[in-house]
């Protein structure tokens, strides 16, 4: 049965060292770094991840400046706010929490944040950077799946990387990322025919889509490390809500070398590295 990647335990860890790195600088610098999370209306799954965000950064020391706006918020009020926050000395990271209600443009405002502060790695300069092989803010969820395929020492170079989804949060990035590893990268999505004969051949299986049972057991190759980026919320029969991946876990933990659970797999991750891209920028900022 397959080996468990624990991106719970991992993500404590790389918070831990976070934890050290932020009281060591901290009497240099002058103060701790700063992360500001915006909120625009009432998702509630939303809602959750900022409070995730900021009690993961309470517990390292990021003072957190998010602010939660009504869903009738303005475009060019939010732009104003980002354009305050790029200025503010205190703040090392912006991030939108996504989605946005539908009068809201989310590409233009992300635009708007300065690529130094973009602690979520989606503007465009960060993209940029990501397909140059340039350093820079890498997504957090790519590269919390990265961190934990290395923390493993699962070997990519040269072998065959499949990523179901192709969005410009997760997907993409992804492929990327696996590519600049020497991976050689197949990346499969919803117009994708015959998923199951490409799945196959995948020895890193990361399942992206957000659909749940999306990949089942016989479209695993034996051996594979089988990553499940996915997170749904689905109803069980008696009428009980929980959080479920993309894979078939159950069936998949039975020819599968390494994988990733749903919750405490790239979710954990995820968080951990959106602090670490604030220390980061912190660092950066601070280092002369
Ligand atoms: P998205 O809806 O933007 O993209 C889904 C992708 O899956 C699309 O590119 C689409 O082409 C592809 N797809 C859809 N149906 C498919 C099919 N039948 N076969 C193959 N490909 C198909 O979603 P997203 O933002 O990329 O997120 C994907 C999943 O990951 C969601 O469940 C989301 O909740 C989850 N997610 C988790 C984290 C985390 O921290 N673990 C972070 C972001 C997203």
């Amino acid at each position: 049965t397959a080996k468990i990647l624990d991106g719970k335990a991992l993500a404590a860890k790389i918070q831990q060292e976070l934890a050290d790195t932020i009281t060591a600088s901290q009497p240099k610098i002058g103060r701790p770094p700063g992360l500001a999370v915006l909120m625009v209306g009432d998702n509630p799954a939303s809602a959750a991840y900022v409070k995730n965000k900021e009690k993961a950064c309470a517990k390292v020391g990021i003072a957190s400046f998010g602010r939660h706006f009504p869903t009738q918020t303005s475009q060019s009020e939010l732009e104003a706010v980002i354009e305050e926050l790029n200025q503010d000395e205190r703040v090392d990271g912006i991030l939108v929490q996504l989605p946005l209600p539908k009068h809201l443009d989310a590409i233009s405002l992300l635009h708007k944040i300065a690529p130094d502060k973009d602690a979520d790695g989606l503007h465009p300069v960060n993209l940029g950077r990501l397909v140059r092989d340039e350093p820079g803010l890498r997504s957090c969820t790519p590269a919390g799946v990265m961190r934990l395929l290395e923390e493993y020492k699962i070997p990519l170079m040269g072998k065959q990387a499949v990523v179901v989804g192709r969005s410009i949060l997760v997907g993409k990035p992804m492929a990327l990322m696996l590519l600049a590893a020497n991976a050689t990268v197949t990346i499969a999505h919803s117009r994708t025919q015959d998923l199951k004969t490409i799945t196959q051949n995948a020895d890193i299986l990361v399942a992206a889509a957000g659909i749940p049972g999306l990949i089942t057991a016989e479209m695993v190759k034996p051996g594979a490390v089988v990553v499940d980026v996915g997170i749904n919320r689905v109803t069980d029969s008696n009428g009980k809500s929980r959080l479920i991946g993309d894979i078939d876990f159950t069936t998949i933990a039975d020819v599968a070398e390494y994988i990733t659970p749903v919750p405490g797999g790239i979710g954990p991750m995820t968080v951990a590295i959106l602090l670490q891209n604030t220390v980061f920028s912190y660092l950066q900022t601070n280092s002369n």
